[in-house]
């Protein structure tokens, strides 16, 4: 017992000089490598990631499909525990076990001020992890502003209880808020993946009466029901604009979700909505979009568009945290499949895949 606190700690540093993260060197090519472990500066928090999964968005990244600097480590779904805090961080200590959103708004500036976070610095500003910055799948993460991102997990909570609210809860759960669903509204929410599986949710916690599913993965069909659908159509089998008229007396839904990026649901979403209602979109489009005048009502049905990407800051993870602390929200069932950080390549494959009926691939570093 008689080394000094100087020599434990030149002993810790290099004991922890590097990590292994899942890097992008171009499209297609990912593998872990070992990198340095990252330094806080001055208002930043590095943690040590304790869980992560791969989202949607990650796909299409590695296909090449969204643009990212080669060398960048990607994902944004982080949950852990401090292990290094800048100068300036207050209320936090070393241990604290902590969730942090997919995007990570600073919180000071004319953006986040004005209350559209995710928007932080422009367009889609919000979003640093794995796009602008190192992400998540990796021992350790950087965290910008972290006085503004940085939220405690309830000591009731396990990991695998929050980690879906980084992203797509917050996500799903915000088509139903920016729709602005009223009690008793019938809601459509088309496409049921993670983000479309949030929704339904979302919409169930916001008072819906009604909620129809449209989706054709059996699994996903039946996970649908889970989160709170009341009827789920198979767009393969049915004609979903006909049959949603007529679950509505011909009138059509108060909200319809679109929860996918493509042409056809974001026409479908728009043919199901009455006049006057809000189509709340989701999706991420590629090419072109266009809109078709007759369910439009030429744009004189005074139907609102909407879209949103995910709601980030503590106070958004804080939360959707209540709500799984009261019970009101569980996700877990949408945690099909679990593997270590050294064999994520293979959970690329099996999620990019959608085989053995995955929804979200846990990854544990
Ligand atoms: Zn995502
Ligand atoms: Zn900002």
């Amino acid at each position: 017992m008689s080394t000094t606190l100087q020599e434990t700690l030149l002993h810790d540093k290099k004991a922890t000089t590097t990590m292994r993260a899942l890097v992008f060197r171009g499209p297609n090519q990912i593998g872990i490598e070992k990198v340095p472990i990252p330094k806080p500066g001055p208002g930043q928090a590095v943690i040590r990631v304790t869980l992560t999964t791969i989202c949607g968005t990650d796909l299409h990244i590695l296909k090449g499909e969204y643009p990212v600097k080669p060398g960048l480590i990607i994902g944004h779904e982080p949950v852990g525990v401090i292990h290094e805090l800048g100068v300036g961080v207050t209320g936090y200590a070393i241990g604290d076990r902590v969730l942090v959103g997919a995007i990570t708004p600073c919180g000071q500036c004319e953006y986040c001020l004005g209350g559209d976070l995710a928007q932080c610095g422009g367009a889609i500003g919000g979003w640093k992890f794995g796009n602008t910055i190192n992400g998540a799948q990796a021992e350790y993460l950087l965290v910008p502003a972290a006085q503004a991102n940085l939220a405690k997990i309830p000591g009731s909570l396990r990991d695998e209880q929050v980690v879906l609210l980084a992203d797509i809860a917050s996500t799903g759960i915000s088509a139903a808020e920016s729709g602005e669903i009223q009690i008793g509204d019938t809601v459509a929410v088309f496409a049921q993946g993670p983000i479309g599986l949030c929704a339904t949710a979302g919409a169930k916690l916001k008072g819906a009466s009604l909620i129809i599913g449209v989706e054709s993965d059996p699994v996903r069909m039946a996970m649908a029901k889970r989160m709170g659908a009341d009827i789920v159509l198979n767009h393969q089998q049915t004609d979903v604009v006909s049959a949603i008229k007529n679950l509505t007396h011909g009138k059509g839904v108060d909200v319809a979700i679109e929860a996918l990026g493509t042409q056809e649901t974001f026409e479908s979403a728009l043919r199901v909505l009455r006049a006057g209602g809000t189509l709340s979109s989701l999706g991420v489009y590629s090419g072109k979009l266009s809109v078709p005048l007759e369910p439009f009502a030429a744009g004189l049905g005074d139907h609102k568009i909407v879209t949103t990407l995910c709601p980030g800051g503590k106070e958004r993870m804080r939360r959707l945290m209540e709500l799984v602390v009261h019970g009101r929200l569980d996700l877990t069932p949408l945690l099909t499949h679990s593997f270590p950080l050294d064999r994520i390549t293979e959970a690329y494959k099996l999620f990019g895949d959608r085989r053995e009926g995955v929804i979200k691939v846990l990854i544990r570093p």
